[in-house]
């Protein structure tokens, strides 16, 4: 039986587990400590940013960004429409209403161009959005510096979800600094993790210090406790957080080993007939934090369901590419401007195992697999 292959798993280096025995040691268990404050400096050297606030999830990071903006019920907020759900669930819980914006077919992130249209049509009817909640997707940064400067034509703030694209760069820089506020998430699957948790960096001191005020109950200064705030248990733990800090020290290592998968990858199926692989945009370096690819049915007589299910039957763990969510349930009455380059990647796009602890054996397999398949798909 084939050890199962999955589609990116954790992959831990030497440090975390000493970080964590001085944690025990010094018993900081409690959700406050010296990790988490060593955390957010040492991730703010790595990335760029000027201030960083560790908490609980890249969830909580996008809640708290979009409460430090003032955004409440009878809001709109722009949102990419191609992504994971939790990036606009948090406009969802602010009782606000998400406006979905499409993708460009050369970064797979929001359209500049789209976006700029939305917001001058909203202008024109003076209905601005109270934010946009910008996606780099999959390990790659959307091209910011238009949307940057539409949203500050209009004096929106733009809030980056850089859940995906730690390790990335837009000309030269770490995407999330861009905007009024960025998050990252170190959730299991992603490029590095702290089992759970996430990170809210911001250019304004003040911003990260509510930030860390709201994420710890909102508890005024007083001896007592005292709020006057509503606030969120969202800090992350110092155990935690000690992870977090032996996996910053691997991240470079992590970003090449998932860029070496997907060139293995390209390098071994490009000539297929009909597959195609995420295009790297020329503004930026993409992690490949998940190597994707799509599929012409026609051309490749396999459509991305046929391709996932083959490899699952030999254990190999692949995935669809994000549902848009202005196809989803939850959201259906929600508008959404374009959508439809967002909907075609759906039905074309395929996500390859990309863990960084990858073996040039399982990439063999994985290989094998796919050529198989449309070996056999060319025969019918
Ligand atoms: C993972 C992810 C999040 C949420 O991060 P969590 O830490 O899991 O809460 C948000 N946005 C995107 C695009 C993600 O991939």
């Amino acid at each position: 039986m084939n050890r199962p292959i999955l589609l990116s798993p954790p992959h831990l280096g030497i440090q975390e587990l000493e970080f964590v025995k001085e944690a025990f040691e010094t018993n900081w268990i409690a959700p406050v400590g010296p990790h988490i404050e060593a955390f957010e400096r040492e991730f703010c050297e790595i990335v760029g940013a000027r201030h960083a606030a560790a908490v609980s999830s890249g969830t909580a990071a996008l809640h708290l960004a979009l409460q430090l903006l003032g955004v409440e019920r009878g809001d709109e907020v722009f949102c990419s429409t191609f992504t994971f759900v939790a990036t606009a669930n948090p406009i969802l819980y602010q009782g606000a209403t998400p406006v979905f914006i499409d993708s460009d077919r050369s970064s797979w992130n929001m359209d500049p161009a789209l976006l700029a249209e939305a917001l001058a049509d909203r202008a024109k009817r003076g209905k601005l959005p109270k934010a946009v909640v910008l996606v780099h997707l999959y390990g790659q940064s959307a091209d910011i510096d238009p949307i940057r400067s539409t949203c500050a034509q209009y004096e929106v703030p733009l809030v980056e979800d850089a859940a995906e694209a730690l390790g990335a760069s837009y000309k030269g820089k770490s995407p999330g600094n861009f905007g009024k506020l960025g998050i990252f998430s170190f959730n299991g699957n992603k490029i590095i993790t702290t089992s759970g948790g996430g990170m809210l960096v911001t250019e304004d001191e003040s911003l990260a210090a509510q930030a860390r005020y709201l994420a710890t109950q909102a508890r005024d200064p007083a001896p007592h406790y005292q709020h006057s705030q509503v606030g969120y248990n969202y800090r992350l733990s110092n155990v935690l957080a000690g992870i977090g800090r032996g996996q910053l020290q691997v991240l470079a290592d992590r970003v090449a080993a998932r860029r070496h998968n997907f060139k293995m990858y390209r390098d071994a199926l490009q000539h297929l007939p009909g597959i195609d692989f995420m295009p790297e945009a020329s503004f930026g370096i993409s992690t490949r934090w998940l190597s994707c690819i799509t599929l012409d049915p026609d051309r490749s007589g396999l459509n991305p369901e046929q391709l996932r299910l083959a490899l699952a039957a030999e254990q190999i763990e692949s995935r669809p590419v994000w549902k848009p969510l202005h196809l989803q349930p939850v959201f259906k009455d929600c508008e959404v401007i374009g959508g439809r380059v967002a909907a075609d990647l759906f039905t074309r796009g395929l996500c390859l195992p990309s863990g960084s602890s990858l073996t040039q054996t399982d990439r063999n397999r994985i290989v094998a697999t796919i050529q198989r398949q449309f070996q056999m798909a060319s025969v019918e």
